[in-house]
């Protein structure tokens, strides 16, 4: 376990795991929420995070590993669900210098016909 195991009452995606913020949710259990990204680069375009906050990759560690297995695996998952055959791409951005703008931990998966809006 992380030592963040408590919700950021100033995190927007805590807010959205809480049900404060609305969101265009696709999959939900105990540990992690998918949500469309609300500004898409590509046709379709979800975040996978974990309930729990953690704010960036910088804080995952060894113990992680089963949450990060997870979370990528869900993406492919929801890829076939949301019906993408061409491919997609799994990008998880980090830090300042990574492009983070949220800090709670999340992980993008895009996929659907190009062109894209971006990557
Ligand atoms: P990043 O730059 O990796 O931190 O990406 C943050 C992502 O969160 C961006 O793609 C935003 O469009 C997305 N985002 C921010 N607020 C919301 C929201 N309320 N609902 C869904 N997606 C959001
Ligand atoms: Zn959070």
């Amino acid at each position: 376990m992380s030592t963040h195991d408590h919700a950021d009452p100033n995190c927007i995606f805590c807010k959205i795991v809480a049900g404060q913020i609305p969101s265009k949710k696709v999959f939900e259990d105990e540990e992690l929420l998918a949500f469309h990204d609300i500004n898409p680069w590509a046709p379709v375009h979800i975040l996978i995070i974990p309930k729990r906050h953690i704010p960036s990759m910088a804080e995952i560690s060894d113990a992680d590993a089963p949450l990060l297995g997870r979370m990528t695996a869900l993406g492919t998952r929801l890829m076939k669900e949301l019906g993408v055959t061409g491919g997609f791409r799994h990008v998880i951005n980090t830090g300042r210098d990574g492009g983070q703008e949220v800090y709670h931990l999340h992980l993008h998966v895009m996929g659907g016909p190009r062109p894209w809006l971006k990557g």
